[in-house]
Protein backbone atom coordinates (compact mmCIF):
# COMPACT_ATOMS: atom_id res chain seq x y z
CA UNK A 1 0.00 0.00 0.00
CA UNK A 2 1.26 3.28 -0.88
CA UNK A 3 1.62 6.36 1.16
CA UNK A 4 0.52 9.63 0.51
CA UNK A 5 2.04 12.80 2.00
CA UNK A 6 -0.47 14.08 4.86
CA UNK A 7 -1.89 17.06 3.78
CA UNK A 8 -2.81 18.83 6.72
CA UNK A 9 -4.40 22.01 5.47
CA UNK A 10 -7.36 19.70 4.22
CA UNK A 11 -7.94 19.24 7.77
CA UNK A 12 -8.95 22.66 8.57
CA UNK A 13 -11.72 24.85 7.22
CA UNK A 14 -11.18 28.92 7.77
CA UNK A 15 -14.35 31.17 7.83
CA UNK A 16 -13.44 34.55 8.43
CA UNK A 17 -10.69 35.00 10.97
CA UNK A 18 -12.06 31.77 12.69
CA UNK A 19 -10.21 28.31 12.06
CA UNK A 20 -12.30 25.76 12.25
CA UNK A 21 -10.67 21.79 12.86
CA UNK A 22 -11.93 18.72 11.19
CA UNK A 23 -9.80 16.82 12.47
CA UNK A 24 -11.52 14.88 15.34
CA UNK A 25 -9.82 13.07 18.77
CA UNK A 26 -10.39 8.97 18.85
CA UNK A 27 -13.04 8.69 22.00
CA UNK A 28 -11.20 5.50 22.83
CA UNK A 29 -7.78 6.68 22.62
CA UNK A 30 -8.44 10.00 24.16
CA UNK A 31 -5.71 12.28 22.68
CA UNK A 32 -5.15 9.95 18.59
CA UNK A 33 -6.18 12.37 15.93
CA UNK A 34 -8.37 10.31 13.49
CA UNK A 35 -7.89 10.77 9.84
CA UNK A 36 -10.85 12.09 7.96
CA UNK A 37 -12.46 11.02 4.65
CA UNK A 38 -14.92 13.10 3.27
CA UNK A 39 -17.01 11.85 0.13
CA UNK A 40 -20.42 13.75 -0.92
CA UNK A 41 -22.57 11.32 1.11
CA UNK A 42 -20.37 10.84 4.49
CA UNK A 43 -17.41 12.04 6.53
CA UNK A 44 -15.21 9.04 7.76
CA UNK A 45 -12.62 9.08 10.53
CA UNK A 46 -10.22 6.32 11.02
CA UNK A 47 -8.06 5.86 13.94
CA UNK A 48 -5.04 4.39 13.03
CA UNK A 49 -4.26 3.03 16.49
CA UNK A 50 -7.30 1.28 17.07
CA UNK A 51 -8.46 0.90 14.27
CA UNK A 52 -12.21 2.55 14.79
CA UNK A 53 -13.81 4.09 12.66
CA UNK A 54 -16.77 6.51 12.58
CA UNK A 55 -19.26 7.81 10.10
CA UNK A 56 -20.68 10.62 10.09
CA UNK A 57 -23.65 11.69 7.41
CA UNK A 58 -23.15 15.15 6.06
CA UNK A 59 -26.38 17.09 7.23
CA UNK A 60 -27.66 19.59 4.17
CA UNK A 61 -26.59 22.76 4.86
ZN1 LIG B 1 -8.24 5.07 18.71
Amino acid sequence: MKHKPVQLWKYYKIEGNKVIRRLRYCKKCGNTFMATRKTDKEISYYCGKCKTTIFEFQKAL
